[in-house]
């Protein structure tokens, strides 16, 4: 659907929106559409706001794209970028090279990322492969899991289960992983031996009368089925992000990882828990298997290892995996350019240090994610949510057409062509929040240096913003 024209006034910014629609091919977006309403230019930033050409001030609510959790205009990860770029811009690390920033950096993970034991073994996550994007991580994993079952003698081990709704990035192997039926419907995918299974949202899913609790097991046990189906033997891992991001933010009910876990241990699967969104405390940990208590063998990471100042990402490699791998699988035939580019390591060092300083998984944890939750539970009561949710520093509402329950236990959710998530946004940007729809659930996911008093705004714009969105349903005739 098309949204209101972004008129620019400054001629500086007309000529950049010219030379936008011109040149620059944009990710997921219609360009015959973005060509008629111009692109919003966004000039600068500062802690949790981010200025456009025309000087509006919006609240950034996603941290850019689920990245900037220390928040914007941090020198000191500047001055890092900075003091690297003059010592050692580049080097690679294929040909027995290393470099500090690399190898400090590969430690510092290992030392944040907790130990895990269960009946199937412990083992810490003692080594890092990197990357420069989640999606890339994820081709990393794809390979990685097929090696070591290769190295195991198990070569038929191959399929990858991942879900519906699930994001894991946009490359060939991200978006098969992935299950968004709008990525799959181009370009051929999902390529061979990747499957999908039922997402855990309670909210869609749940028959009547049914419990949160056992939703969980239920949804936990499509993986048991699916995995029954196509015979144990053939299955290589699970994939999973710990709370759905891209997906609108869909909190899994608290039993379903650990009934996922023991699939997983009964079949002898791996699992890649990918926290590419839910790591460095969005979720108050610095990884989020941790919160849920699971024990995965790989971690995707990226986006804010470096708080989005600059592109990293990679995978943790759980002991169990890193020992077949490195101990008896020789060279690897997989890496890229920048694999611990050292400009990259060096800011997310510094970011790392500045997070663990302002302790922000621990503010999440006991401070600014439960008053976030309980400023969040009060949207409740509008009339056009359905259920208002959080979990450590992300949230999601749905907006509903009635939150009376219908016959098959539901409320009654609006047509999908009257694109209500895309009009409450619409209001979002013209009142100086950013908020993203994702069908009719509008998701956060806002820095983690927030104060009270900026959750207090936070939470009054939204209101603001969906009073806004009722007064235009109910002015179209789309409301009662
Ligand atoms: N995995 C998850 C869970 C993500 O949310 C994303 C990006 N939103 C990716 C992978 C892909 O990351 P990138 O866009 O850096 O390739």
């Amino acid at each position: 659907m098309s949204l209101t024209p972004t008129a620019c006034t400054n001629p500086h910014a007309s000529e950049l929106q010219r030379l936008d629609s011109a040149h620059f091919i944009h990710p997921f977006t219609d360009h015959g559409d973005l060509a008629t309403r111009g692109s919003r230019v966004i000039e600068r930033a500062e802690g949790i706001y981010v200025w456009d050409s025309e000087g509006h001030r919006m609240l950034d609510g996603m941290s850019g794209l689920w990245c900037v959790n220390a928040g914007y205009g941090r020198k000191e990860l500047a001055e890092a970028a900075y003091q690297q770029m003059l010592k050692l811009p580049f080097y690679n690390s294929f040909f027995q090279t290393t470099n500090e920033p690399a190898v400090r950096l590969a430690t510092k993970l290992a030392s944040l990322a907790p130990a895990v034991s269960g009946p199937t073994g412990n083992w810490r996550f003692d080594h890092v492969f990197f990357s420069s994007s989640g999606s890339e991580s994820n081709d990393t994993n794809v390979r990685m899991v097929r090696r070591y079952w290769d190295l195991k003698g198990q070569p038929q081990r191959k399929v990858i289960i991942s879900r519906h709704n699930a994001y894991h990035g946009s490359t060939m192997a991200g978006a098969s992983l992935g299950g968004m039926s709008g990525m799959h419907a181009q370009g051929d995918l999902p390529i061979p031996n990747i499957t999908h299974i039922g997402q855990p949202y309670f909210f869609e899913n749940a028959l009547p009368g049914e419990s949160e609790a056992d939703f969980g097991l239920r949804a936990a046990r499509w993986l048991e089925e699916k995995i029954l189906e196509l015979g144990a033997d053939k299955v290589a891992a699970f994939i999973a992000e710990p709370v759905q991001g891209a997906g609108g933010v869909i909190i899994p009910p608290a039993t379903y990882w650990p009934e996922i876990q023991r699939i997983v241990d009964q079949y002898g699967i791996l699992l890649v828990s990918d926290e590419v969104i839910c790591a460095f405390g969005r979720l108050g940990h610095w990884f989020a298997y941790e919160k849920f208590g699971y024990r995965p063998d790989l971690v995707t990471f990226a986006k804010a290892v470096t708080s989005g100042y600059i592109p990293l990402g990679g995978v943790m490699v759980g002991g169990r995996v890193a020992q077949t791998l490195i101990d008896q699988g020789g060279e690897f035939n997989h890496g890229y350019t920048y694999s611990g580019h050292p400009t990259a390591c060096a800011v997310a060092l510094a970011n790392l240090e500045l997070m663990e300083r302002e302790n922000l998984p621990g503010r999440v944890k006991d401070d600014i994610g439960p008053y976030l939750a309980q400023r969040y539970a009060e949207l409740n009561d509008h009339p056009l949510v359905g259920v208002a949710e959080t979990c450590g520093f992300v949230a999601g509402l749905v907006l509903v057409k009635s939150k009376t329950r219908g016959a098959d236990g539901r409320m009654q959710l609006f047509p999908e062509d009257l694109a209500v998530g895309m009009k409450c946004r619409a209001h979002c940007f013209k009142n100086g929040l950013i908020m993203r729809a994702v069908g009719d659930r509008m998701i956060i996911a806002p820095p983690l240096t927030m104060t009270h008093a900026q959750i207090d705004e936070l939470v009054g714009l939204i209101r603001q913003v969906l009073d806004l969105t009722l007064a235009e349903l109910k002015a179209a005739g789309h409301w009662g």
